[in-house]
């Protein structure tokens, strides 16, 4: 990576990994674009271009004008608003990310897109889940991974393009708020135990899933672009993450921190219906074998840096 174009960059995940690729790369060499504009540092701090993924020759156009040897897409429409506008979700989703695909074959960039736990179904082993398993999703977003990871795979098998994937799973974070998954509670019940020490959750009790600490992921993806091309086996879709926890088990956490935390229930089932159809625990042995993947932060370690960073957010705010 030397010249990188990140789309969906304004996003939970964008906000964040521009800034660590400028600190790396350095600012000129991070190209950061999206649908909207915004006051973020990072239209302010480095070259930002406004881009519909949707709009293949201006992606190409931007591309090119930076000549760039990496493209990071990220911008996509998640599980919960994806099973809201499934029209929207396909065309987005698949629309997008094939054009990114065909810059980065015409340019001949190296490319990252991540997949998701959503790119498994019902039918998956809820367990352990293993890295080659059976994969029929149920919703939208899942279908749209699913043929996602496969199209990466397609490029590099037929152009040679350098393609690479994790299948990430809910991702916790305190700068930029998730932009509509189905484990966007995971994140909400840190900022309501901060602001007022209740939360309701959406989600049941019990419903296991798949997590990950925002700083894992940054590494995840940098260590994945940056591991040696031959040594990946399963290039579009590593199983990553770093616990498996249910409202409760973050709730008791928390309470470690703050005793008088409270939590209690009024389920959605839209996102419960999504939520059931994913795995409960997944297997990251192929990450971790091949390109040396491994989280820093379980959950004890990441609540304790969530509450005091959202404390201190909200320590400024008030003076
Ligand atoms: P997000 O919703 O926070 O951000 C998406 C960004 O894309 C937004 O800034 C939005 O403005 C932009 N965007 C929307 N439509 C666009 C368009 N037509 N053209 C250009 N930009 C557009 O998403 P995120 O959480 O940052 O996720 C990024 C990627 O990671 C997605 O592919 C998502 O499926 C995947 N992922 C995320 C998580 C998670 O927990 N955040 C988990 C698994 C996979």
């Amino acid at each position: 990576m030397n010249k990188i174009l990140v789309t969906g960059a304004l996003g939970q995940i964008g906000s964040e990994l521009v800034v660590k690729l400028r600190e790396i790369y350095g600012v000129d060499h991070v190209v950061a674009a999206d649908l909207r504009s915004s006051s973020h540092e990072i239209t302010q701090s480095g070259p930002f271009e406004l881009l519909d993924v949707t709009n293949a020759k201006a992606m190409f156009e931007i591309a090119n004008r930076y000549k760039v040897d990496t493209v990071i897409h990220l911008a996509a429409l998640l599980s919960a608003v994806a099973e809201e506008k499934p029209l929207l979700a396909w065309n987005l989703n698949m629309g997008g990310l094939m054009n990114a695909l065909e810059v980065s074959r015409e340019l001949g960039c190296q490319f990252f897109t991540p997949s998701s736990i959503g790119s498994f179904g019902p039918s998956t082993p809820k367990d352990n889940t293993p890295q080659d398993t059976i994969q029929r999703p149920n919703t939208m977003y899942g279908v749209n991974k699913v043929s996602g990871e496969l199209l990466c795979d397609y490029y590099f098998h037929k152009y040679g393009l350098d393609t690479r994937g994790l299948r990430l799973p809910g991702l916790i974070s305190y700068m930029t708020p998730p932009g509509g998954g189905t484990t966007d509670y995971a994140v909400e019940i840190y900022y309501a135990a901060v602001s007022t020490g209740r939360y309701t959750s959406y989600i049941a009790k019990g419903s296991d899933m798949d997590m990950m600490y925002m700083p894992d992921a940054l590494n995840a993806i940098i260590d994945l672009m940056e591991a040696d091309s031959s040594l990946l086996i399963h290039r579009n879709s590593f199983n990553v993450t770093a616990m498996s926890v249910d409202p409760e088990a973050i709730a008791a956490a928390i309470r470690d921190e703050f005793p008088g935390f409270i939590l209690d229930y009024d389920i959605d089932p839209k996102r419960q219906a999504i939520a059931d159809s994913w795995p409960h625990s997944i297997d990251a042995t192929a990450a971790k074998t091949e390109w040396g993947f491994h989280a820093r932060y379980d959950l004890k370690a990441m609540t304790k840096d969530m509450l005091s960073q959202l404390s201190e957010r909200q320590m400024l705010r008030k003076a």
